[in-house]
């Protein structure tokens, strides 16, 4: 499982990305990475690495993430953005 830990900011945060449905960022903040979620009220931060460390993480979450109803907007089913995170090739 994926360790998870409350945000605190250090320094200048750049997003860099966004998942799909907004569900994940992919954070850079004094030069090293990892990945912010919300949670609440508040936001969790996997812990910083480097970014051949923090990357692997980034890319398993965005593709083992859930669409959950909450998050989709309108009403409609999610968006085409979301077929990105989906594993075009290989094991299934
Ligand atoms: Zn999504």
């Amino acid at each position: 499982m994926q360790e998870w830990e409350p945000y605190v900011q250090y320094g200048m945060l750049r997003v860099r990305e966004t998942s799909c449905c907004g569900e994940y960022e992919w954070c850079c903040e004094g030069g090293l990475y990892f990945v912010l979620r919300r949670n609440g009220e508040g936001y969790e931060a996997t812990p910083r690495s480097r970014y051949a460390q923090a990357r692997p993480v980034w890319e398993a979450l965005i593709r083992n993430h859930r669409h959950t109803s909450q998050r989709q907007r309108d009403g409609k089913p999610t968006s085409s953005g979301c077929d990105r995170a989906r594993p075009s090739a290989g094991k299934s």
